[in-house]
């Protein structure tokens, strides 16, 4: 498994946790305590297993062209960069078959060493999450080992090609990998206990992953076991493979907004476009509506910008959460939100919009001993009625909103001027709604 460069789960749940969301006072202590035990523990697995495991010149070899394959595989994607945040990389590739071939010990170091790599020539994150990586992974990886070597007794005999020691790298490089989610979802739960199980867990796209990642370890160490040269052979497609899925998460990243894990404005604007020429062709409705939270400055002033940032967080899930899958939503920018509402009419949009407004002002941030409320003003904009393409209805939405600012904030208004060449709106009424 290979969830790099942060301690935290995004890649599977779609949640930012001990990378974006600043974990509150008491969580941020139990998460600190956590973070350390793994440390500690895998520190004591190195003194013990290292004590009692016999140097051999064959097993230092094995690792040492293992790691240098990894190093290969870091070197040849490190100019593509790396995504803002969680990525994903397939380095389980070099550490498994170490796991698999080596004794334990051997599991303990090969992420430290990767990860030191990844430090130095990658990109250099706050150090630790880079030892808890490096533990977590060492962990996982040496109770796989531990496994393994115990139910077969010659582990190179993986690579004789008879069913059971396979089936047995197979289970092993499993234990490996839920293992290691183990250990991440738990820091990812310890410091943001509102996110469920299944967030931080299940990920279809990670969970593909992660069998591609245990195919991969488990073919490197029979080959690796057939003949150290042979890792010449496995070296380029794991390369191209590794360079493919890092330009995949950089695409993803560049269209999301790092801190609420929304759209960015430019991507919201390309997939708003599409969705009003879709509704231009077709004849169907179409809503867009601009969120802004009210008075947010004063949240910033009263608690901290870090606050300020979970309450963006925290509206932006809601959002989220409010919305159907195929409504558009991005961040405008600052405390903006846009929301396209394809298929909505003026009353539907009208009730999603009162949606979010209630479903937001009954959110709460809590803050030291104190929860933290806000509330947001909305403007709405629909298809035909006050514009036909993306920018006449922003430039609507936007008056509405202003609209609603002015008559006193947490309400939802409409366009009170229409445009000259527009149809004068037949559902709505024009007045707030609140
Ligand atoms: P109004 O109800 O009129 O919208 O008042 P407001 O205070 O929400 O609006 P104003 O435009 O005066 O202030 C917006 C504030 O949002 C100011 C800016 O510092 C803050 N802000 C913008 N982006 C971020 C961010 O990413 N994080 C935090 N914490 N604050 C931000
Ligand atoms: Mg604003
Ligand atoms: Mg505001």
């Amino acid at each position: 498994m290979a969830v790099t460069g942060h301690a935290s789960v995004k890649s599977r749940g779609g949640v930012s946790t001990l990378a974006g969301r600043w974990p509150l006072l008491g969580q941020r202590r139990r998460l600190v305590l956590y973070l350390c035990a793994i440390v500690a523990l895998d520190l004591a697995a190195i003194v013990v297993l290292g004590a009692s495991t016999a140097f051999r010149w064959q097993d230092a070899l094995t690792f040492g062209a293992l790691m240098a394959c990894g190093a290969v595989c870091i070197e040849a994607s490190r100019r593509l960069g790396m995504p803002a945040g969680v990525s994903r990389d397939l380095l389980s590739a070099w550490w498994l078959p170490v796991a698999l071939l080596l004794p334990p010990v051997y599991a303990l170091f090969a992420p430290i060493v990767l990860q030191i790599l990844l430090q130095v020539r990658v990109r250099a994150t706050v150090l630790h999450r880079r030892v808890f990586s490096a533990a977590a992974i060492g962990l996982a990886g040496c109770t796989a080992s531990l496994a393994f070597h115990h139910v077969v007794e010659d582990p190179w005999s993986l690579s004789w090609g008879s069913g059971p020691p396979i089936l047995y790298a197979v289970a092993a490089a499993v234990l490996f990998a839920l293992l290691n989610i183990g250990l991440i979802a738990v820091a990812a739960r310890t410091a943001d206990p509102d996110i469920t199980w299944r967030e931080v867990l299940w990920d279809r796209e990670s969970v593909l992953l992660d069998v591609v990642e245990l195919c991969l370890g488990v073919t490197v160490a029979i080959l690796c076991g057939l003949n150290l040269a042979l890792l010449i052979l496995a070296l380029p497609p794991v390369v191209l493979l590794q360079r493919s899925l890092l330009h995949a998460q950089l695409q993803a990243a560049a269209r999301t907004d790092a801190k609420t894990g929304l759209l960015n404005a430019a991507a919201w604007q390309r997939e708003a476009d599409t969705e009003i020429v879709r509704a231009r062709r077709t004849g169907d409705a179409l809503a867009l509506l601009i969120i802004d939270i009210d008075h947010f400055k004063r949240v910033n002033d009263a608690h901290g910008h870090l606050v300020g940032d979970q309450v963006l967080v925290g509206v932006a899930s809601t959002l989220r959460g409010q919305l159907r899958d195929y409504d558009v939503v991005g961040r405008f920018g600052g405390e903006e939100f846009v929301v396209l509402l394809p298929g909505a009419d003026g009353v539907e949009a009208r009730q999603v919009a009162e949606r979010l407004r209630t479903h937001v002002a009954l959110m709460a941030i809590p803050v030291d001993d104190t929860l933290v409320r806000v509330t947001i003003s909305a403007g709405v904009a629909l298809m035909n009625v006050h514009g036909d393409d993306l920018i006449d209805l922003l430039a609507a939405a936007d008056l509405a909103l202003y609209r609603a600012k002015e008559l006193g904030r947490d309400r939802v208004c409409v366009p009170a001027v229409q445009p000259p060449q527009s149809p004068p709106p037949r559902s709505l009424p024009h007045e707030p709604a609140s």
